[in-house]
């Protein structure tokens, strides 16, 4: 059921934070795993961290707001393992004001990079998947599209917007055996949430107190529902928005 063998996916933002750790648990089932992101340094650190682990790794630079170079990603993807199964649409991003505040320039930063990152994306890799039978899209949503905060207003219109992408390309793809769905991560330690902790006074203790498991995530607790959505155990699932927050959605 999560035997990934001889599968092929794009990680976007898979070169570090929860990319690297869903592109870790995709490496660890037996999946060729293409990370992609803008930075090539940190993408080369990425590919070094999974082959140690005995994955077969490639790093591809893309800016994945850029429709040209996220149909570049796909082709070369392509080209050097000829097939495609699965499209993680992680890469994102955060620009941290109230809505008063947050310029145009902003809002559309954050809306580029969140959504219509995964529109292109999902769109490109569309005509593989059809013509392989099938394939996978697992889109990367957040608390935000459930809650919202003060400081997060383009972000929240971006990952509430994921949701409801994911349902429509769900809908649409179900008979062509593709399966979408989303996965909601509570609060995860990376960079982004790094930076998070410095501009928000507080966070940090009340996501612990908020957090029924008592602690913030780590970014190898994304691995096991990355494997889940990319392989055949979850082939009768599509459509779905998954939290892995450690009980932070539930919570009274
Ligand atoms: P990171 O900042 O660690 O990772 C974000 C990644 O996205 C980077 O690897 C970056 O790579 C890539 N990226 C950003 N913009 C682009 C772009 N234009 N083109 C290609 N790649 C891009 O953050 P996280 O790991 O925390 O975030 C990953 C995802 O998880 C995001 O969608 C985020 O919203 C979501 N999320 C995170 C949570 C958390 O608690 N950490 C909670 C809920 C959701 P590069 O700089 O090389 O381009």
């Amino acid at each position: 059921m999560s035997d990934l063998k001889g599968r092929v996916a794009i990680v976007t933002g898979g070169n570090g934070g929860i990319g690297l750790g869903m592109a870790r648990g995709l490496a660890m089932a037996g999946a060729r795993v293409v990370v992609a992101g803008r930075n090539a340094q940190k993408s080369e650190a990425a590919v070094k961290d999974l082959t140690a682990r005995g994955a077969d790794a490639c790093a591809m630079v893309a800016d994945v707001t850029d429709p040209a170079a996220v149909q570049r990603l796909v082709q070369s993807t392509l080209d050097r393992f000829g097939r495609l199964d699965v499209l993680v649409n992680n890469a994102g991003t955060n620009i941290r004001k109230p809505v008063h505040e947050l310029a145009l320039e902003e809002w559309h930063q954050v809306l580029d990079t969140n959504l219509t990152s995964a529109f292109l994306c999902s769109k490109a890799v569309y005509p593989a998947f059809k013509n392989a039978g099938g394939g996978k899209v697992i889109n990367i949503g957040s608390m935000m599209s459930l809650f919202g905060a003060s400081f997060a207003p383009a972000y929240g219109a971006s990952k509430g917007g994921i949701v409801q992408l994911t349902k429509s390309m769900a809908v649409a793809w179900a008979r062509d055996n593709i399966q979408v769905n989303a996965v909601l991560p509570g609060w995860i330690d990376t960079d982004l949430t790094r930076q998070a902790r410095e501009q928000v006074p507080g966070l940090h203790d009340n996501v612990l107190r908020r957090t029924p498991a008592g602690r913030w995530g780590e970014i190898d607790d994304m691995a096991g529902v990355a494997v889940f959505l990319a392989g055949p155990g979850s082939d009768f699932v599509t459509g779905t928005a998954i939290p892995v927050d450690g009980g932070y959605a539930i919570q009274g």
